[in-house]
């Protein structure tokens, strides 16, 4: 019988973050495939757990993740860790987690620390719809094209950045939505210099170019507002009602829908629509 392939999130700082889940789960499984097996090893001393452990990361996955799926065919149960958080958030583990789905592997990913989430509950930002932009391309044209298709998006955006990286991109951050956009900067989560700091993208550049910044860092930026609805005249409205009405609408309707989507008064645009027959 085939063995099974767990995703096990590890901490992204505080150690005591491992749930007692995740715990059981390395505690039974056959092999650990890990990003980098030292930094796991540190992680399975300090739970006094022994597991045989092989590597997988991004410059192996094409020999190791064949290789992992196979002893999950012969009836292994693997579990797969990154170096922090969730595996396969912007991390190894998004093709293991396909090779073993196509050769109808079972996954099951157990839900735990993963720095994305976190900050975004954080940010004080609105949390109810929101995308996940990973890290921005180091190449220029490439990071500059993605900024641009963001411009009009209006769900907050979260990105991950390295610290020598982060003044660079809060410059283009700024020059894509404006320095008035708000952004929190999540600094060292779950460690002991935790921060965040909630502000615009214009102070962000100054505050970063004073003072370099040091440690990890999530980024989450306010979404786009939506466009002020320009003012419309009575006259401009019963010309939208003509041409709805020409479309098919009754007047009743055509009034209604115009009225929702100008916020012009029902009663005088219907009046102006009357005046406009005369
Ligand atoms: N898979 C991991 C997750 O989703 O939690 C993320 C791995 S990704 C390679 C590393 C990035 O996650 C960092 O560059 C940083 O943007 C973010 N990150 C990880 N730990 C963090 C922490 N403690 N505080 C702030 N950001 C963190």
């Amino acid at each position: 019988m085939a063995g099974m392939l767990y995703l096990v999130p590890t901490p992204i700082g505080n150690l005591s973050d491992i749930s007692v889940r995740c715990r059981k789960t390395l505690e039974q499984a056959d092999f650990i495939a890990a990003e980098d097996t030292r930094v796991t090893l540190k992680l399975l001393n300090y739970l006094e757990i022994k597991k045989p452990l092989v590597s997988y990361y991004e410059h192996n996955k094409l020999e190791s993740g064949p290789k992992i799926v196979r002893r999950i065919q012969e009836g292994e149960t693997c579990v797969l860790v990154s170096d922090a958080g969730s595996p396969a958030i912007s991390d190894p583990g998004e093709d293991l987690v396909r090779l073993c789905a196509e050769a109808g592997i079972p996954v099951c990913a157990i839900p735990g620390p993963c720095a994305v989430i976190t900050a975004l509950s954080i940010s004080g930002l609105p949390t109810g719809r929101f995308c996940f932009e990973g890290f921005l391309s180091i190449n220029k044209k490439s990071r500059q094209e993605h900024l641009a298709g963001l411009q009009n998006e209006r769900r907050t955006m979260i990105f991950y950045e390295a610290p020598h990286k982060l003044l660079a991109t809060l410059k283009d951050l700024a020059n894509a939505f404006g320095t008035d956009r708000r952004v929190s900067l999540c600094r060292e989560l779950t460690k002991l210099h935790e921060e965040v700091v909630r502000t615009t993208l214009g102070e962000a550049v100054v505050r970063y170019t004073e003072n370099a910044p040091r440690g990890e860092f999530v980024v989450v930026v306010e979404g786009a507002q939506e466009a002020p609805v320009e003012a419309i005249t009575l006259d401009a409205g019963a010309a939208l009602v003509r041409a709805e009405m020409e479309k098919g609408l009754s007047k009743k309707d055509a009034v209604k829908l115009v009225a929702k989507q100008t916020g012009l008064p029902r009663n005088a645009l219907y009046e102006a629509a009357l005046q406009d027959e005369n």
